[in-house]
C-alpha cells in the first residue's frame, strides 16, 4: 500500500486538532484551507500567531493582556481604585467593560481553582491580587468568577485570605445563570449583577 501520508500536511492538521473545539474533520479543512492560500496570506497568518505569543503578556498591575506595560484600564485615568473586580478570564473584563456601568479596576486570575483538572491557587494569579490589596486604598473586592463549581469554590477561597486582611468582599448577584460563562451574560445581567452583589 503506498502512503498517502504528507508529514507537513499531517503536521498542520495535527496543531489544528490541538484547538479547542477543533476535530479531525475540521482540522483537516482548516489545514487544507492554509495550504490553498497564497504565500504572503500563509506568512501573515503564522506571523500573527508568533507576534501575538512574543508581544501580549499579562498587565503589571491586573494581570490583563497588554502588549504594553499596563492594560487599558489601568491606564485609564478617573477609574476608582478603591473596588477590584476579580474575574477568571480576560474576556470577562470585557464584557463587563461592555456594560459601561463598572468604572473600578478589574483582577484577572486567568482561570479557577480546579482540582480536577489540576489547577490549584498557585498557578493562578492570586499572589499578584493579595500584593495589590495590600494597599489602603483597596476597600472592596468583588468576586465575579463563574457561578459554576470551580467559580464559587475560587470565590470562597480568596474571601477567606482577604477577610483577615479587612477587605469587604462580595459577590454577584443571580441573574446570572448558574454554570454559566459570565462572557455570554448580556450588558443587563451583568449590571444587575454588579448592582446586587451581597457580602460573601
Ligand atoms: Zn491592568
Amino acid at each position: 500500500m503506498p502512503s498517502y501520508n504528507v508529514a507537513p500536511l499531517s503536521r498542520l492538521i495535527e496543531q489544528f486538532e490541538r484547538l479547542p473545539g477543533i476535530g479531525h474533520k475540521s482540522a483537516q479543512r482548516l489545514a487544507y484551507h492554509v495550504l490553498g492560500m497564497k504565500e504572503d496570506e500563509a506568512k501573515a497568518f503564522a506571523n500573527a500567531i508568533l507576534e501575538a505569543h512574543e508581544k501580549i503578556h499579562y498587565c503589571k498591575i491586573c494581570c490583563n493582556l497588554t502588549d504594553q506595560e499596563l492594560c487599558p484600564v489601568c491606564r485609564e485615568e478617573g477609574r476608582d481604585h478603591s473596588i477590584i473586580c476579580v474575574v477568571e478570564d480576560p474576556r470577562d473584563v470585557i464584557a463587563l467593560e461592555r456594560t459601561h456601568e463598572f468604572r473600578a479596576m478589574y483582577h484577572v486570575l486567568h482561570g479557577a481553582i480546579s482540582p480536577l483538572s489540576g489547577v490549584g491557587p498557585e498557578q493562578l494569579c492570586i499572589k499578584e491580587l493579595l500584593a495589590r490589596v495590600k494597599d489602603p486604598k483597596v476597600k472592596e473586592v468583588i468576586m465575579a468568577t463563574n457561578p459554576t463549581v470551580e467559580g464559587e469554590a475560587t470565590a470562597m477561597y480568596i474571601s477567606r485570605l482577604l477577610k483577615p486582611m479587612g477587605i469587604k468582599v462580595t459577590r454577584l448577584a443571580y441573574g446570572i445563570p448558574v454554570g454559566g460563562d459570565l462572557e455570554y451574560a448580556d450588558e443587563v445581567t451583568l449590571s444587575r449583577a454588579l448592582e446586587g452583589r451581597s457580602e460573601l
